[in-house]
């Protein structure tokens, strides 16, 4: 007797399982180096704001009760900073959740999701779960968001437009009048939700938020951010969006698990967001060592793409995972880029000053550059 195929649906079978590359502890105890540059995940070499020890000293209560539902707090601060009312902040636990939550509340079968390419491989997995259908708009030749075809697509009306700016994993970014021109060719139809997980590092440079250009249009949307970048808290699992209206927040409630997002999570997002000097320091540590690693990484002969996030996407002649893999036997963690017409780039994260110098050495030693 045969066993039935096992009950799964076809959207989850095409999907590739998220690659989050291997732990310290895993790249140890695999290739016996003791010294490890974890620049896989563009985490913050700083870690979270020094207040937060405290906060981990007096967990009992944090941890006893169920945390607050709605995170009210934490909206109610968020709400500030951005000049919106508390009922247009949603949180999750990390910005992934509200890419799923996102998906989950607006795509039905067979809509379309239009997105920059190569692409945040959960921009496109949330869509194809709930059965949506990709449309990719690849970067430009000299690795650049390429503004015709993003506009071009916009105008075929998607039921969904996301995509991240900063843009992971390339770097690129949509200047002002780029995303003004993006936006006056958006339908009120489409829902456009922006991923600003890397926003706080192009701090200074001509990548507004689209929070403000959007306050006052007609259309749908979000702008995702998260915590576990600039603000080092990527363990912890918070995120929020600010949305376009308030009746797109109950929505969204509605289809998130009512307490997502976590209460030790919410009390150290407060107590992150107060220190600024941190988050100053976090952002200033991480332009200078890209600058500084973007350098060094032309003067070895690759490709470099420009960027305003804590990463960079490089490649050369060699297949990625080739590569990475002999950089992992020298201790050290990036992430090699595996969609088509990408397969030999890696993106490697701004660690600390000792971490990027074991990069480039470990970079240098098996590439013989
Ligand atoms: N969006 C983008 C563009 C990202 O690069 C990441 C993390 N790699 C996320 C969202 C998810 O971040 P988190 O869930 O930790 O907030």
């Amino acid at each position: 007797m045969s066993l039935p195929s096992s009950p799964v649906r076809d959207e989850i079978r095409a999907i590739a399982p998220y690659n989050a590359g291997l732990t310290i502890e895993e790249v140890r105890r695999r290739y016996a180096v003791t010294e490890i540059a974890k620049l896989g995940s563009n985490e913050n070499p700083l870690g979270p704001a020094p207040a937060l020890r405290h906060l981990f000293s007096d967990i009992g209560e944090l941890a006893r009760l169920y945390p607050d539902p709605e995170g009210r707090a934490l909206r109610v601060r968020l709400a500030l900073d951005f000049a919106v009312s508390a009922d247009r902040v949603v949180l999750g636990n990390g910005s992934e959740d509200l890419i799923a939550v996102l998906c989950r509340t607006i795509l039905r079968p067979g809509d379309v999701m239009a997105t920059l390419y190569p692409s945040f491989p959960l921009h496109e997995d949330y869509a194809v779960l709930m059965g949506g259908r990709v449309e990719r708009v690849a970067v430009t030749a000299d690795l650049d968001v390429d503004m015709e075809a993003l506009i071009a697509a916009a105008r075929r009306k998607p039921r969904l437009l996301m995509l991240s700016n900063p843009m992971n994993p390339v770097g690129a970014w949509l200047t002002s009048s780029r995303l003004a021109a993006l936006l006056s060719a958006i339908d009120p139809e489409t829902v456009l939700v922006v991923d600003e997980a890397y926003a706080e590092y192009a701090d200074g440079a001509d990548c507004p938020s689209a929070v403000a250009l959007l306050e006052g249009s007609d259309l749908s949307w979000a702008v995702l951010r998260t915590f576990s970048k600039a603000y080092g808290l990527a363990g912890l699992r918070i995120g929020y969006g600010i949305v376009s209206d308030a009746a797109l927040t109950g929505f969204l409630d509605r289809s998130r698990t009512p307490f997502n997002t976590n209460a030790i999570a919410q009390a150290a997002a407060l107590v992150a967001l107060e220190d600024r000097d941190h988050l100053r320091r976090s952002v200033e540590l991480a332009v200078g060592e890209r600058e500084r690693l973007r350098a060094a990484l032309a003067v070895l002969g690759f490709r470099i793409a420009p960027s305003l996030g804590n990463f960079l996407f490089f490649g050369g002649e060699e297949e990625s995972g080739a590569l990475a893999e002999r950089l992992l036997a020298k201790g050290v963690i990036v992430k090699p880029w595996k969609q088509p017409g990408f397969e030999r780039f890696l993106r490697v994260s701004i660690g600390a000053p000792r971490e990027n110098d074991q990069f480039l050495g470990a970079l240098k030693a098996v590439t013989g550059r």
